[in-house]
């Protein structure tokens, strides 16, 4: 199928590795040209190179932290001017520390709302003036489906990114009628950098190892494998594309069949 996303212009954060790269990826093989965001420079200049040689596109890397207001305004503005207007957005960032709940202190819990909640309120507000005015836009926000079925040790996640879902269905009400749609997309699990954090959090709290704590959460997910970073691009290809423009509002679960609520 042809996403008919040749020309558009994506800006994707957390795109240095895992599934911010995986999605940058994609849209670059659809046409885009992408701005991709992450904090340290050395990395994402090399994810810019391997994403060039991959695809052929234009890649545009912005070092920015996007729990930073200014940052983010000025890679959205950056964009713009490196590319004319910024079509797709998809908000991203490394995910708040595993853990219990006394095992958070309070500056923890402010961190988290900035990098997971308050950074895609700023992208959002940073793009969506530019998208009503041509009628057209993408936002998109990896969230994690700890956020619809809290998972052992991830209580920031799913505090912060339930106000991430909210976010989402709230500002769909506003933007649809102007040619923008807003939606979430929630993984379960994936072979990235993070997931290896978790198994290694969760084996320092059962006295186990992380080989084991693999194990005990493969066997949650019927499809009995972890999720490939290309099969979520794939998804942020299709959420963004010109067919997918009457899905608004929704956190749409991509694990396997992990999740179990109907
Ligand atoms: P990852 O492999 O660790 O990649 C995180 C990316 O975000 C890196 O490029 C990192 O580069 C960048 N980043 C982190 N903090 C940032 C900040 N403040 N500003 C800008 N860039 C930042 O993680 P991942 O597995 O792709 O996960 C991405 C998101 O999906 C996380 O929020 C995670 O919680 C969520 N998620 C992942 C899974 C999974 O199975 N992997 C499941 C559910 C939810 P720098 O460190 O250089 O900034």
């Amino acid at each position: 199928m042809d996403l008919r996303l040749t020309g558009r212009v994506a800006l994707v954060a957390g795109a240095s590795s895992g599934l911010g790269y995986a999605a940058a990826e994609a849209l670059a093989r659809e046409g885009c040209r992408v701005a991709i965001v992450a904090r340290t420079p050395s990395a994402l200049r090399h994810a810019a190179e391997r994403l060039v040689a991959a695809t052929g596109a234009e890649i545009l890397p912005l070092p920015a932290d996007v729990s930073v207001p200014d940052e983010v305004t000025r890679v959205v503005a950056e964009t713009a001017a490196r590319f004319g207007q910024v079509d797709i957005v998809l908000a991203n960032a490394g995910g708040p520390p595993p853990g219990r709940f006394l095992a958070h202190d309070h500056l923890a819990w402010v961190r988290a709302v900035e990098t997971n909640l308050l950074s895609t309120v700023t992208m959002f507000r940073a793009a969506l003036p530019e998208m009503i005015e041509r009628r057209w836009g993408r936002l998109l926000v990896i969230t994690s489906l700890s956020a619809l079925e809290p998972l052992p040790g991830l209580i920031l996640s799913s505090t912060v990114r339930a106000g991430v879902h909210g976010l989402v269905k709230a500002l769909s009400d506003e933007a649809a009628a102007h040619g923008v749609t807003v939606n979430a997309i929630a993984p379960g699990m994936f072979g990235t950098d993070r997931l290896a954090e978790i198994w290694e959090a969760r084996a320092r709290n059962s006295g186990g190892s992380a080989a084991e704590e693999l194990a005990k959460g493969l066997s949650a997910i019927p499809a009995g494998r972890l999720g490939d970073p290309a099969e979520l691009g794939a998804l942020v290809a299709f959420l963004a594309s010109e067919q997918a423009g009457f899905i608004t509002g929704r956190v749409v679960q991509i694990d396997g069949g992990q999740g179990r609520a109907l």
